[in-house]
């Protein structure tokens, strides 16, 4: 069984569709996919249909952008209750921020690179969670740039000059809110020190208190070292491990189903979920 737990698509910062996400994982020989954008399950409701048409597995989900003590984490969400207020509203305010957050980097940006407002209006799909990738895809656009990568390297990386932090909550917090609504949590690369600060270890162990329930290990942003450290924490504290690819389509190089998770670990997230069931065809 190939089983992919992090999957963007055009409801964030993915270029491809929801059902074309499905239908690419389909092709690709993939069994098992969670669709994970970041602050939205706007996609879910094509992705499932999606999925009962090609016969991939879905196991719906969520990125939860977070932070401790300014910096940036992200938390994976699995199968909780779409409609649960807390774990809603939270989503909702990031996702809002997102929007100030994003116009004060354009106006950073278009001291040096002209850009306006409405360049990133226009590479951002309707109703998406706005983000970095939006705003290079502006850049690029514009003939600033000639890829999202080369964006990312010369302007949007974290401690840029035109790096702006937008709202999001804590990230103790954010676990309660995701098992509160039913969810099982999943630190998403927890140790990605090239993209920016990474928590200690103390950060993964109030997680955990808080009802944290598996660690990503296998993802590209991560050394072989990196994982050997992180496997360690995982086992420490009673967590399991996945591997995921973080599928951004044509956004990112990450392949679908370059790091896999194990059947196994599927089992304890279904069996640990209490709101929302996998999509089986
Ligand atoms: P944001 O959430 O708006 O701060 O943007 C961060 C997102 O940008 C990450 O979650 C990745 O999906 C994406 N990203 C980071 N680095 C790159 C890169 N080099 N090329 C394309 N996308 C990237
Ligand atoms: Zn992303
Ligand atoms: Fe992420
Ligand atoms: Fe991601």
């Amino acid at each position: 069984m190939r089983i992919d737990l992090h999957l963007h698509s055009t409801a964030s910062d993915g270029t491809q569709a929801p059902s074309e996400v499905i239908a690419t994982a389909a092709a690709a020989g993939l069994d098992v996919v969670a669709l994970t954008d970041h602050d939205t399950t706007s996609g879910w409701a094509e992705a499932t249909e999606a999925a009962r048409r090609t016969g991939v597995v879905l196991v719906p989900g969520l990125e939860l952008s977070c932070q401790w003590r300014g910096i940036s984490v992200h938390l994976l969400s699995y199968l909780h209750d779409p409609d649960d207020a807390g774990l809603a509203a939270e989503a909702a305010r990031t996702r809002g921020d997102r929007v100030g957050r994003a116009r004060r980097m354009v106006e950073l940006i278009a001291a040096d690179y002209p850009l306006d407002w409405q360049d990133v209006v226009g590479a951002t799909p309707d109703g998406a969670t706005v983000g970095r990738p939006h705003i290079a895809d502006a850049l690029v656009a514009r003939g600033h740039m000639a890829s999202r990568d080369e964006a990312f390297d010369r302007v949007l990386r974290t401690g840029s000059p035109y790096y702006v932090r937008h709202y999001a909550p804590d990230v103790v917090t954010a676990v309660r809110r995701v098992v509160a609504a039913g969810g099982v949590a999943v630190m998403a690369h927890p140790r990605a020190a090239r993209r920016g600060r990474v928590v200690p270890d103390e950060v993964i162990a109030a997680m955990a208190d808080a009802g944290l329930a598996g660690l990503e290990v296998d993802h590209r942003d991560h050394l072989p070292e990196e994982r050997v450290a992180l496997r360690v924490v995982a086992r420490e504290l009673g967590l399991f491990v996945t591997g995921s690819s973080d599928y951004h389509g044509a956004g990112k190089q990450n392949k679908l189903g370059e790091n896999l998770t194990a059947p196994a670990v599927l089992e304890q997230i279904e069996d640990a979920a209490r709101a929302t069931e996998v999509v089986r065809p």
